[in-house]
């Protein structure tokens, strides 16, 4: 029977928000100086779930950034260096050519990401385990110190028997409390 230490990825804390907040007006600053031009502040959200890392969006006339504060919680570094470039390129180029006149990575876009010294090839390739992902469903577990939300995947294996869970704090094995659903 395998034994598994739990990951729990919990999402980025205020201090790292403020990281994102400000390599996000770094990098619009970037795109300042090079297009002699200013771009108003975009509204930042950290609610995005599921498989993407960050979004650019507009509605109607409002536009947002949002990005995925588990996935940045767990590839911190990476996703300031590329993911915040990326989506602020998304911003950038909507604002210069709008975004119905253009394709979304095409050479516009490119460009831009060029500007900000950013890797424009690069899909990311992350492994998600441990990331929340959209509509699932979770099952709340406990240990000796805390509650854990364990995937349907890892509850059907848990409820199988073929593994054991132990809290990584506590070291103690998780016992089922209730299943519950996470929204988007
Ligand atoms: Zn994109
Ligand atoms: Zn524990």
């Amino acid at each position: 029977m395998a034994v598994t230490s739990l990951a729990t990825i919990a999402p980025i804390n205020a201090e790292q928000q403020a990281r994102v907040l400000d390599k996000t007006q770094a990098t619009l600053a970037l795109a300042e100086r090079e297009y002699g031009r200013e771009f108003p502040a975009i509204p930042v959200l950290f609610d995005l779930r599921g498989r993407c890392s960050g979004m650019y969006r507009v509605k109607g006339t409002a536009r947002v950034m949002r990005f995925n504060p588990h996935i940045f919680a767990k590839y911190f570094a990476d996703s300031l260096a590329t993911t915040v470039p990326h989506e602020v390129a998304h911003y950038v180029s909507d604002c210069l050519y709008g975004l119905a006149k253009i394709r979304p990575h095409g050479e516009e876009w490119q460009n831009i990401m060029a500007v900000f010294k950013a890797d424009a090839s690069r899909t990311a390739d992350y492994d998600l385990s441990g990331i929340p992902t959209r509509r699932q469903r979770y099952f709340d577990y406990r240990c000796a110190c805390q509650r854990h939300r364990l995937s349907i995947r890892r509850h059907n294996k848990l409820a199988r028997g073929e593994v054991i869970y132990n809290c990584r704090q506590c070291g103690a094995s998780l016992s089922f409390v209730a299943a519950c659903q996470v929204g988007a």
